[in-house]
């Protein structure tokens, strides 16, 4: 079988969607017309996608606020929380260029999604003539939504921990069940948790164990032949063209990950400066059975982050030396991230969303062309 590749979810909002998310924020259109703007970036996201030959599509998010907000408010201002929260919880990250991302904190139980992934696969599954694939959040991103210290009277640390894992699993088979063919778990806060940052105080509490078996608790109400179809993807940020924590060494995560009994990983690598050892490090770690499922590394071989389009003939020599340590059977290739997770993004290292959605669709075609020529090198 030729080497599989597969994208992470987001692309860059048109400039005309991002306005439209601050006139909606500003009262100054309604939530239908927002939804219109949405609708017509999602479609042509499809289709350009199916243009460069992308296996599976999907809508690069834009009707989403972000890749871990979706679930419970409309816009990154806060506009449509869902039930139980209030706009100033703890950070999520702070990024290398200073900015941060902030989540929303949990007032009281019980914890519930306002908006579920399957709602996008629905719209996508309309528009889409390739299978469409959908990301969803992972329970321990919402784990960060609990006070870290304090307990929320009335409603405890268990009982909402309980509540995250329903309406994860919920979120994931509803995906399913509306005709996702592959749904993966964004879990960019696994590498965030051994960083140690004292501005962000969760960064700081070893976490990282806490997550991977929170997740598993979902994982587990999942079948080996569901979970082949069910992803993790990791990576160090990418907002604004910026990272949150590229500093913290990748063994600290990649010798714990694989514990998470998921079918396949989408793996950032592009951007590290000892992409070997990374690939040595998931063919040392990644297990050919997670209690029966085989796990499928898709390297990074693209970084969203960056203007400069990749060549396939790079690409295709990345695979290839992924292939001295991973086996090519359980071998894919993918973006380190998404290209743009958050709706609010100029990506200036680009110089605008509009042309940065150009160039996302130079890259992933060079992904595409590189798997190939590599599975023809491999003989695969
Ligand atoms: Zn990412």
């Amino acid at each position: 079988m030729p080497i599989p590749t597969e994208l992470v979810g987001s692309l860059p909002r048109p400039m005309q969607l991002q306005d439209a998310y601050a006139a909606y924020d500003e009262g100054r259109i309604t939530f239908d017309e927002l939804k219109a703007e949405q609708d017509t970036a999602a479609e042509e996201s499809i289709k350009r996608l199916e243009e460069t030959g992308e296996t599976m599509v999907t809508d690069g998010e834009q009707r989403e606020s972000s890749f871990a907000t979706y679930p419970i408010t409309d816009t990154l201002a806060g506009t449509g929380l869902a039930d139980n929260l209030a706009g100033d919880g703890q950070y999520f990250a702070i990024f290398d260029d200073g900015h941060h991302r902030q989540l929303p904190r949990l007032t009281g139980g019980p914890f519930r999604y306002k908006t579920f992934a399957s709602e996008f696969v629905e719209k996508n599954k309309a528009i889409a003539s390739k299978p469409v694939k959908q990301a969803v959040i992972s329970p321990s991103m919402m784990m960060l939504l609990y006070p870290l210290e304090d307990e929320i009277e009335g409603y405890s640390r268990e009982q909402f921990l309980d509540d995250v894992c329903d309406e994860v699993e919920k979120d994931i088979r509803q995906c399913f069940a509306a005709g996702a063919e592959r749904v993966s778990i964004d879990f960019t806060e696994g590498r965030l948790a051994n960083k140690n940052d004292s501005r962000n105080p969760w960064t700081g509490k070893d976490m990282l164990q806490d997550f991977i078996d929170l997740n598993n608790r979902v994982l587990d109400r999942f079948s080996p032949e569901e979970r082949k179809n069910i992803g993790i993807h990791t990576c160090p940020g990418g907002d604004c063209d910026s990272v949150h924590s590229k500093e913290v060494p990748y063994e600290q995560l990649l010798t714990k990950m694989f514990q998470l009994n998921a079918g396949y990983f989408l793996i950032q690598c592009a951007s590290e400066d000892d992409r070997e050892k990374v690939y040595k490090l998931c063919g040392e770690n990644s297990r050919d059975d997670a209690n029966g499922v085989a796990q499928v590394c898709f390297m990074g071989v693209i970084n969203p982050l960056s203007p400069e389009v990749e060549t396939a003939e790079h690409v295709r020599d990345e695979l290839v030396t992924a292939a001295k340590y991973i086996p090519v059977e359980r071998l894919g290739a993918t973006d380190d991230c998404g290209f743009s997770p958050f709706s609010r993004d100029v990506k200036p290292k680009h110089g605008s969303p509009d042309f940065a959605r150009d160039i996302a669709m130079q890259k992933i075609a060079a992904r595409i062309e590189g798997a190939r020529m590599a599975s023809e090198q491999l003989g695969v």
